[in-house]
């Protein structure tokens, strides 16, 4: 591993410390219900929640969390951003607190893992096979995967310990990420701490020759879509969950925290290589979704991530989605 170091990411408490310490913040629910559909026994400090949409079944995994030091925030200083986030008591000592979020779409024949997580590359994380395993989900059985872009933390879990770790997954990646992420001549142009993805990047194209470069968007199985949200990396895209009158809309890192997003589009990710492209798709994302009141889950957004976009007076809001397990 090499250049999102993990010394910027530190952990500063014991795992247990931690997860006790989300249990009693409210952010993390015991999975009862979802163990009983399965079966499984799942461990006790497991976050995962689950919405039905129509005949999907969306299970919401973590891989694990890090902190993003105030600095990585382009378009405020990081004293805004420490404030900012403290106003949400989400600024710790090493920044703010984000987690690693990936999805399981079921429609009871397939099974469809949206991004893996960044498998031990940055913060705490790594933690996604063991939650898969907890609710009976071995690598064998997942038919397909979504890496909505070539971030590191968002594939590095499709290609941990240098193999492909879902043997038998169709994988879909928009075109236009593919050919910047392995791109030599974007990878010399690019910061350092870009290089982790540009070879994880490499690593994806090796592992999967099968890859499917994607075009735009696109159904990929019947309620499934691909959207376009390109703006983050040249490729990122959504993905649309919709049967039934009812839709899930899975978006990626349009947003990071709600302290932060969407209640400002002109705060960026260091990340983003192109910071116009990135901001001027959260200009047009945030304000479509409120109007639409669509609900969304978010990698990045407190476990689990789901919510919508609403209006409050003249600015624009998160507001978590009650969710609830559904038989
Ligand atoms: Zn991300």
């Amino acid at each position: 591993m090499t250049t999102m170091s993990r010394r910027a990411f530190a952990l500063s408490l014991p795992a247990a410390t931690l997860a006790g310490a989300a249990l009693v913040g409210g952010a993390v629910e015991w999975p009862r219900a979802a163990a009983a559909r399965t079966g499984a026994a799942v461990g006790a400090v497991l976050p995962l929640a689950q919405v039905e949409i129509g005949r999907f079944t969306v299970t919401i995994l973590s891989d694990g969390w890090a902190d993003m030091p105030f600095n990585y925030f382009p378009g405020r200083t990081p004293e805004q951003i420490e404030a900012a986030a403290a106003t949400q008591f989400a600024a710790r000592p090493e920044g703010v607190r984000i987690v690693f979020t990936q999805y399981l779409i079921d429609d009871g024949e397939r099974r469809i893992l949206v991004d893996s997580g960044p498998a031990g590359a940055i913060g705490d994380t790594g933690r996604l096979p063991s939650a898969l395993a907890a609710i009976g989900v071995t690598p064998e059985s997942i038919d397909a995967a979504i890496v909505t872009h070539m971030h590191v933390d968002h594939m590095r879990g499709l290609v941990a310990g240098g193999r492909r770790v879902l043997p038998n997954a169709e994988l879909y990646v928009d075109r236009r990420d593919v050919a910047h992420w392995t791109d030599p001549a974007k990878r010399a142009a690019a910061p350092d701490f870009l290089h982790s993805s540009f070879d994880t990047a490499a690593d994806l194209v090796r592992l999967y020759p099968d890859l499917q470069a994607t075009d735009g968007e696109r159904e990929i199985a019947r309620g499934i879509s691909l959207v376009d949200l390109t703006g983050h990396t040249p490729g990122q895209i959504g993905v649309r969950v919709e049967d039934d009158g009812r839709s899930l809309l899975m978006v990626s890192d349009m947003m990071f925290h709600p302290s932060l997003h969407p209640v400002a589009d002109d705060i960026g990710f260091i990340f983003e290589q192109d910071p116009a492209a990135a901001q001027a798709m959260r200009a047009r994302f945030f304000p479509r979704a409120a109007e639409e009141g669509a609900l969304i889950a978010a990698t990045h957004m407190p476990f689990p991530g789901l919510g919508r976009i609403v209006r409050d007076g003249g600015a624009l809001r998160w507001l978590p989605a009650e969710w609830a397990f559904q038989s």
